[in-house]
């Protein structure tokens, strides 16, 4: 059962005890003497001082207006900042004079915390806070998080988990996938759709370890003291697929890569001619889906529905053809419409249907549908000359 404890008697000047800001890792550390971690390693790095929003945030504190639910959950040690991190860092930056932000006043002059008027810090420092204290499962604090209607940048989807199932584990794959010094994320971000800063790296990585039940191995793995299952089955993958593509296309960003994997990791694949296909299909400018084009060739190109290939359907294309046969016979001419203007003897050749082939009116290339209104079927020569231009 998931248990809060709405807390009104903790004021700005409560938290701000024993504040401390690293500057190195931008971000508030610890408050309320020790008691509280204002930034636990799931948490989102310190992302504030970007458009002003800390100085909102002492404004309006100044001015009486309420900043918000905050959320603690609580630890065996004291508390951990669930939401409202932020908030806490930008006024106890101001409040300790760590990593300073001035506060304009009407005229634009800065001013600091110690150059407000006693009864502005009073104000501030006295400003009693909203916090509700959880106490739950992991399950019960992910749920309840879902439902909740968080202020600002509301969480992504592996932000939640970690917050849930918060732990050693989380926090060492944190120190790996999150990190943005990390010197191979941008190799992975080759990879990897998302913000490394906003979890998706390390939703990347559980998700291709877990087969998709990211929710489960945090589960099965929390009190784990170490991550190397985790590193060595992302690296496989990475290396897996940094082996066996020359060059590394944006459309590779974002794929399945944890199941590719499963799936073709021990098919033996001619490494030139896989890379020869993926080219040719690049440009190709019938292949619709290029994203799909790398699994179409794992899969030893037998599934073209991965490409969409912008074709005509066998309906169409007879359709077409017989209307196109009626009208050329009526008028004595070929029912190939390049041919009926010819000079030479196709000028007035009928063509069986599977002599011919459907082209786009209005190419495709230039946004043309693939619908019978910009259908037209030629022969099968005109239809590769005009295919080639
Ligand atoms: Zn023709």
């Amino acid at each position: 059962m998931m248990k809060t404890t709405l807390h009104t008697d903790w004021t700005v000047a409560d938290i701000c005890e024993g504040f401390l800001f690293s500057k190195s890792e931008g971000k508030g550390l610890f408050g309320l003497n020790g008691q509280l971690v204002i930034q636990p390693e799931y948490q989102r790095n310190y992302i504030y001082d970007k458009g002003g929003r800390d100085v909102a945030v002492v404004k309006s504190l100044l001015k009486g207006y309420p900043l918000g639910l905050i959320y603690f959950v609580k630890t065996k040690t004291g508390y951990e900042v669930l939401d409202g991190q932020q908030r806490i860092t930008s006024f106890a930056r101001f409040v300790t004079d760590q990593y300073r932000f001035a506060l304009p006043d009407d005229a634009g002059n800065p001013r600091y915390f110690k150059s407000l008027s006693d009864e502005e810090q009073e104000k501030i420092l006295n400003t009693p806070l909203t916090i509700y204290v959880c106490e739950g499962s992991a399950k019960d604090i992910e749920e309840w998080f879902q439902t909740i209607n968080i202020a600002g940048l509301p969480l992504t989807e592996q932000e939640l988990l970690n917050a849930a199932y918060h732990g050693e584990f989380v926090n060492l794959a944190r120190k790996v996938f999150a990190n943005t010094n990390n010197p191979n994320m941008q190799k992975w971000q080759a990879y990897i759709n998302g913000d490394p800063k906003r979890q998706q790296v390390l939703e990347a990585a559980l998700d291709w370890v877990s087969n998709g039940h990211i929710r489960e191995y945090m589960n099965e793995h929390r009190q784990d003291q170490n991550i190397d299952q985790l590193v060595n089955h992302f690296d496989s993958v990475i290396d897996w697929i940094n082996n066996l593509f020359i060059e590394a296309h944006k459309e590779m960003r974002g794929l399945q890569w944890g199941r590719l994997y499963q799936e073709y990791h021990n098919t033996p694949y001619n490494k030139s001619k896989l890379n020869e296909k993926v080219a040719e299909l690049m440009g190709d400018p019938r292949v619709h889906n290029k994203k799909g084009i790398f699994e179409y060739v794992l899969g030893g190109c037998t599934e073209p529905k991965l490409l969409e290939i912008r074709v005509f359907d066998e309906t169409i294309k007879r359709a077409k053809y017989e209307e196109q046969t009626k009208l050329a016979k009526a008028a004595g001419h070929s029912n190939c419409p390049l041919c009926a203007i010819s000079n030479n003897a196709n000028a007035t050749k009928i063509w069986d249907l599977k002599e011919m082939d459907a082209d786009h009116v209005s190419a495709w290339s230039k946004g043309g549908p693939t619908n019978i209104c910009n259908c037209e079927m030629l022969c099968r020569t005109h239809n590769q000359e005009k295919g080639n231009k």
